[in-house]
């Protein structure tokens, strides 16, 4: 007959243990700390600010450390108005932000170009980077920003990691 040890199985450590598969743990880590990217061009950005004080206190889902460092950021929050003056810019911080990196469009503005169907402004970020959830309203509070970042989570609770991983020679 076999003992416990021999079977590999220990009930003194049941209940510390857990099994999961590694594409879920990463994504975990990676769901509880997005590190926001605040790309505040207008209005809408107000409300980013207010999502990360104490009334909505965004650190409820590991997303109060606000960089102004791509380097150090993996969601940018496009809140505002994205004039053809700016595109450039959005692309470019966008573009050196380190894989994986997700973009939420916060606003009618960031979202459609709103009410600004001009020659100035950029008819939704859309056009110039991947967006993974559009925020509605003019501007949206803070609850549906919150909302966002929690499809978002949801998002990245369901991406394939280890296959999509290159192998570096
Ligand atoms: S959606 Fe409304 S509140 Fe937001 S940036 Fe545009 S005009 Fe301002």
């Amino acid at each position: 007959m076999h003992t416990q040890s021999e079977i590999g199985y220990n009930s003194k450590v049941e209940g510390d243990v857990i099994v999961t598969r590694l594409d879920a743990a990463l994504n975990w880590f990676r769901k509880n700390s997005l590190w926001p990217m605040p790309m505040g061009l207008a209005c809408c950005a107000i409300e980013l600010m207010a999502s990360g004080a104490s009334r909505f206190d965004i650190a409820r889902f590991g997303a109060e450390v606000m960089r102004f460092s791509p380097r150090q950021s993996d969601v940018m929050i496009v809140a505002g108005t994205v004039t053809y003056k700016m595109a450039m810019a959005v692309k470019r911080i966008y573009d050196q932000m380190a894989e994986p990196k997700w973009v939420i469009a916060m606003g009618a503005c960031a979202s459609t170009g709103g009410m600004y169907r001009s020659y100035a402004v950029l008819q939704g970020v859309d056009r110039i980077v991947p967006v993974n959830v559009y925020v509605a309203g003019c501007p949206p509070r803070p609850e549906a920003l919150l909302d966002a970042l929690m499809r978002l989570q949801g998002q990245v609770a369901k991406e394939p990691v280890l296959s999509t991983l290159k192998k570096v020679a």
